[in-house]
């Protein structure tokens, strides 16, 4: 099966050149240019006559006007299966995952069972290949007592582990001193850790509910998930992983003194600590909670508006490495109530790529820039094989996008199982045409082929 995209405008590797791409089989076998958009001296060879002559591919798909970006990576999401399905399972949740444009994600260990024991990881696998509509790939998460278990790790599927570090979520609280020293000596895959010091939360807690009473008002979150508790964290973790040389990947940075922290990733170094941002911390502060109460209630909490300056301003200067969603979505009836009550979390994952895609309109970072913190770079940090970038011979994983075409989140856009978002009643001026998940498409006109199951992620870990 052959396929031609022509004439849209080509995102990757930091240029943007108007052009056709050619797929082969689920693979993309030619990235030819038209004319040069943005860099008037392409290195890629010149155009072939396809469009002049009667062509040969077995179908053409006119991106003219549009953008063709690789298909998103989200390295961070929580799908909730198995067991925690009445709020989102794998098929639901990959459908949403395509309508935005994302065809990879890793999903968190804090299921039910959690992803702790190898048996439960490679049932998360089968749980997939029978109803991911994209291709995926599983965190495996560490505990108190499964660090022997990381030397049987399949290396070549997964990403790497997860550590909750002094977080409450889904009782994987890890926060004893001699396991976390054992957890970063033994790691050999990336630790994506979440950094909230348990003991400064219990403490802020005890206060808020003096003051307030059992549930305090949810405008309290931030500062019982205060800027403290994070960078007391996230300090610790850094200082473990340079004691023990251990791959670190902080997840969902939220505080400008957390970023200094971080050395940027550039094109020729990787650091060994990096930093992910996740999008609704760049679009939402703490003052939001007025508005949209606990509905933006995440862990850790979405902090000030200065905080969110200095996060966007760190999506270019390369102190954030990834940019993922945390999507992690809860019944609507349990986001009711205040800091103690309301559960922490909320779905991103459908809408990640147009609200990124708004701020490449405000001018917080550049449409290129927006392709490697989402695409580019979780392949890089992760070691994903053939995929995150647009290259002769790599999965035809690719996602069309159409600017200047206002449409509005409401309640029947929404695919994700809960049925909500905190978006609702937005209105986005880019509008996701197509995605396409191995040269397949699985979404397009507001339809998702459910009948198409995604592939699992191969890793080359250095
Ligand atoms: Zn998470």
């Amino acid at each position: 099966m052959t396929l031609l995209i022509r004439g849209g405008h080509i995102v990757n590797e930091g240029r943007i050149w108007e052009g056709d791409i050619v797929v082969e089989d689920g693979r993309i076998a030619e990235l030819t240019p038209h004319s040069s958009l943005h860099t008037p001296h392409s290195t890629l060879h010149t155009p072939h006559s396809s469009l002049h002559t009667p062509h040969p591919y077995d179908s053409v798909i006119d991106a003219t006007g549009c953008y063709v970006l690789p298909g998103v990576i989200d390295s961070h999401v929580h799908f909730r299966e198995p067991g925690l399905t009445d709020k989102a399972d794998i098929d639901s949740e990959s459908r949403a995952a395509a309508a935005g444009g994302v065809t990879t994600y890793f999903d968190m260990p804090n299921t039910q069972p959690q992803t702790t024991t190898l048996e439960a990881l490679d049932e998360k696998f089968q749980r997939a290949a029978r109803h991911s509509h994209v291709n995926y790939s599983f965190f495996y998460g560490a505990t108190n007592d499964n660090v022997d278990t990381f030397s049987q790790l399949p290396a070549d599927r997964i990403p790497g582990v997860k550590l909750f570090m002094g977080s409450s979520t889904g009782n994987m609280l890890v926060d004893r001193q001699e396991v976390l020293e054992r957890i970063f000596r033994t790691c050999k895959l990336p630790l994506m850790a979440h950094c909230e010091d348990t003991a400064i939360i219990n403490r802020n807690m005890a206060e808020a509910k003096g003051a307030w009473g059992d549930d305090p008002p949810v405008s309290l979150h931030a500062m019982i998930r205060s800027e403290e508790a994070c960078l007391s964290s996230t300090r610790k973790a850094v200082a473990l992983a340079e004691k023990y040389g251990t791959r670190l990947h902080v997840a969902h940075v939220t505080t400008a003194e957390e970023l200094d922290l971080f050395s940027p990733l550039t094109a020729r170094h990787s650091p060994l600590i990096t930093a992910e941002a996740c999008v609704g911390y760049l679009l939402f502060t703490q003052l939001d909670h007025e508005r949209l109460g606990a509905k933006i209630k995440v862990n850790p909490a979405i902090k000030t508006p200065v905080d969110q300056f200095m996060l966007r301003q760190a999506l270019t200067d390369g102190r954030i490495a990834t940019v993922a969603t945390d999507h992690a979505p809860h019944l609507p009836a349990q986001k009711q109530g205040g800091c103690a009550r309301a559960a922490s979390g909320m779905p991103m994952i459908q809408f990640s790529l147009v609200s990124m895609l708004e701020l490449v309109d405000q001018g917080v970072l550049t449409i290129q820039r927006l392709v490697e913190l989402m695409c580019h770079h979780p392949a890089r940090l992760f070691g994903v094989q053939q995929r995150g970038f647009l290259r002769p011979g790599y999965q035809a994983d690719l996602v069309i996008v159409r600017p200047q075409t206002p449409w509005t989140v409401t309640p029947d856009v929404i695919l994700s199982k809960c049925g909500w978002s905190p978006l609702e009643g937005h209105t986005f001026q880019w509008h996701i045409e197509r995605t396409l998940c191995n040269g397949h498409t699985v979404y397009q006109n507001g339809q998702v082929d459910t009948s198409y199951i995604g592939q699992p992620v191969h890793f080359h870990h250095p």
